[in-house]
């Protein structure tokens, strides 16, 4: 695990059974992304952060998502986009610690090499989050299987790796899917061309958190 910081979860404007959950899962200080960029995502800003693997980057932007998230209603709020199955699996079983403290919460992770049919029976179900890489996505967009009229939060988690195995157009198509009105939140590890191309074409006044390198 990465280091934290002083800071308390405490400090942030989350319901109280999100804090307690937090504390059962043995979060008790934030990392230095969770500090810089929550305060920011919790006011509703977009944001483009640089954070690197292990940063803590999930709960950054998987705690502004549930804050935000009515359990009630059986529409997609929000969806993730990862490079991999691998990292869109780790981010969905991460959401759904965090969203403990909610009551039936469904996480769905959408992505390539599999079949449609049961990622289709899940949505059918009623998902309020989804998780997957973009090629997927936007099948189940083209096929209308995934409708995103409720979405108010979409992350693209490390843009970088998405942009080097060429997703640009697939993240263009999902993003233009997505009501204009919502919260978007970038992650990167570095900052080309396409990441910043990304976030004037689909980003609000994003506000930015660098950390410094440690060395
Ligand atoms: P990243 O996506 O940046 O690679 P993760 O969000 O997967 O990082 O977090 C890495 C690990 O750190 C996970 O096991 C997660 O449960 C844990 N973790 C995240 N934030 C905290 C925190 N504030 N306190 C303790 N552990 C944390
Ligand atoms: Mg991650």
């Amino acid at each position: 695990m990465t280091d934290t910081t002083g800071h308390p979860f405490d400090e942030l404007p989350l319901p109280s059974a999100m804090q307690a959950n937090l504390k059962q899962l043995g979060y008790l200080t934030m990392t230095p992304i969770q500090a810089a960029s929550l305060p920011i995502t919790l006011a509703g800003h977009d944001l483009i952060a640089q954070a690197k693997t292990g940063s803590g980057k999930t709960a950054a932007f998987g705690l502004p998502l549930l804050a935000k998230l009515n359990p009630r209603w059986f529409a997609v709020q929000a969806m993730v986009l990862c490079p991999t199955r691998e990292l869109a699996d780790q981010v969905a079983q991460e959401i759904r610690r965090l969203a403990r403290a909610a009551d039936n919460i469904k996480v769905v992770t959408l992505c390539g090499g599999t079949t449609m049919r049961p990622q289709i029976a899940s949505l059918e179900h009623g998902a309020h989050i989804v998780v997957g890489t973009p090629g997927r996505i936007m099948d189940h967009l083209d096929r209308g299987t995934l409708t995103l009229e409720g979405l108010n939060t979409l992350v693209l988690d490390e843009a970088d790796r998405m942009l080097d195995m060429g997703f640009y157009d697939q993240i263009a198509y999902v993003a233009r899917q997505c009501p204009a009105r919502r919260q978007t939140l970038l992650f990167s590890a570095t900052y080309p061309d396409g990441v910043m191309q990304l976030a004037r074409q689909f980003m609000h006044k994003p506000q930015e958190v660098k950390l410094e390198e440690q060395h």
